[in-house]
């Protein structure tokens, strides 16, 4: 399936699709047999691939020595490392180019730039059990006191929790009207796991329960200006967005291939099963949702490239996340369906999307967020404003 894109975009592609296929895709299953982890030297050598490829500084500015590559560029490569299962491409830590305005220099250089270079990971922790989707209503708290701030609070699900040096903690500051965001060392004294809970996907990222208890950081761990906490949290929020349309187009292509090749060779009633009517449907509605993904996955970067307005991409994002992360479990269902007693073991590629592709429709902002966010932005912008 073809759509327009930059040279350098087909190329990136190409690159990642081959990083997928060669050093990734051969250990979903031993990954899915064994809880996610693999053996250190499989892992230390798709990281160091990884790095090598440039993967971990696509969206560093040049000035910090990263590639800074168009948005477009990035979609292409995380649409090819979303055919991977088992959260195999989450080798490599990949810093996002609102840390590098956000952050001090000393931050940067203790905490991003290491992240690039693989000797950092980090984790995001946002949700709260009582706010929960209302992040604007979280009851974390940074206290000022003196040289520090002391964290208080309740983090849910924070995914890579277990692998991350370091843990982005976003909390209300009393006497302030917006979130602020701190950066906190993993195992610093009062944070305690409450729970690492078992979710339906096998991966060796975990997503503990933390409790932070009078948890004590140096004020210059408080990252950029009073007021400004939130708007950090949005651009991590469209970059994932975006991102997660990318990987569900890579993953419903692969389903769509694996499904499509399954059919040719399954022989039913003497001939190949893509010969029915009723599966040949189950591939047309998914090769036709795909395309359209596509098309506005890769049109909302090409608007971020184009530097239009933040309000109009928060929305396009949303969308993007909303509808490919849809179509994507439709496709994994279908696959499913086609591949029939096959595609429910997990050895089976099908029935490993199906599970994994289950949570973008719940983390970074649920379906019915994106819907109130996209819903929001037409009520006060119109259609010509979305
Ligand atoms: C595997 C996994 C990993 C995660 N990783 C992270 C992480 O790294 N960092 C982090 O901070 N969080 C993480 N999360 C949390 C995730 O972002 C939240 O689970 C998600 O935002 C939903 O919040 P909630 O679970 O509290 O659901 P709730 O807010 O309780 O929502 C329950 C249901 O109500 C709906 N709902 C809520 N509000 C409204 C409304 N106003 N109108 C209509 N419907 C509504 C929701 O859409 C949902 O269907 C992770 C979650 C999972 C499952």
């Amino acid at each position: 399936m073809k759509i327009e894109l930059s040279d350098s975009a087909r190329k990136w592609a190409a690159v990642a699709r081959e990083y997928a296929d060669e050093y990734l895709q051969p250990h979903e299953v031993e990954a899915e047999l064994n809880d996610g982890v693999l053996p250190t030297e499989i892992t230390g050598r798709n990281k160091a691939r990884a790095l090598e490829l440039g993967f971990a500084a696509i969206d560093v500015p040049a000035k910090y020595g990263g590639l800074e590559l168009p948005i477009e560029e990035q979609v292409a490569i995380w649409e090819q490392l979303g055919r991977v299962t088992n959260a195999l491409s989450w080798c490599f830590s990949e810093p996002q180019s609102w840390m590098f305005e956000a952050c001090s220099e000393d931050q940067i250089d203790r905490y991003i730039l290491p992240m690039m270079r693989g000797e950092l990971k980090d984790c995001y922790a946002i949700t709260e059990s009582g706010p929960g989707s209302d992040v604007a209503g979280l009851e974390a708290t940074a206290t000022r006191d003196g040289d520090d701030y002391v964290l208080n609070g309740e983090k849910w699900y924070v995914t890579s929790g277990n692998l991350a040096d370091f843990i982005w903690f976003q909390a209300r500051v009393p006497g302030e009207d917006d979130d602020a965001l701190f950066l906190v060392d993993q195992g610093s004294a009062g944070i305690e796991t409450l729970a690492t809970p078992k979710f339906s996907h096998t991966y060796a990222a975990h997503h503990p329960t933390y409790r932070f208890d009078n948890v004590c950081v140096p004020a210059a761990q408080r990252v950029g200006q009073a007021g400004a906490g939130m708007a950090y949290t949005h651009s991590w929020f469209r970059h994932e967005r975006l991102m997660i349309g990318a990987r569900s187009c890579g993953a419903a292509a692969r389903l769509i291939e694996e499904a499509k090749a399954f059919a040719e060779g399954r022989i039913v009633d003497g001939a190949p099963l893509t010969g029915k009517q009723a599966i040949q449907f189950m591939l047309a509605d998914s090769a036709t949702e795909l395309w359209a993904s596509r098309l506005m996955t890769y049109e909302a970067a090409r608007a971020a490239d184009r530097g239009e307005n933040l309000k109009l991409q928060h929305s396009r994002c949303s969308m993007v996340k909303l509808y490919v992360s849809e179509m994507a479990n439709r496709v994994a269902d279908r696959a499913v369906q086609i591949f029939g007693g096959r595609g429910y073991m997990r050895e089976n590629v099908a029935e490993r999307f199906f599970r994994e592709l289950r949570v973008d429709r719940i983390w970074e902002g649920t379906s019915e967020i994106q819907r109130i966010i996209i819903a929001r932005a037409l009520m006060k912008r119109g259609l010509d404003g979305m």
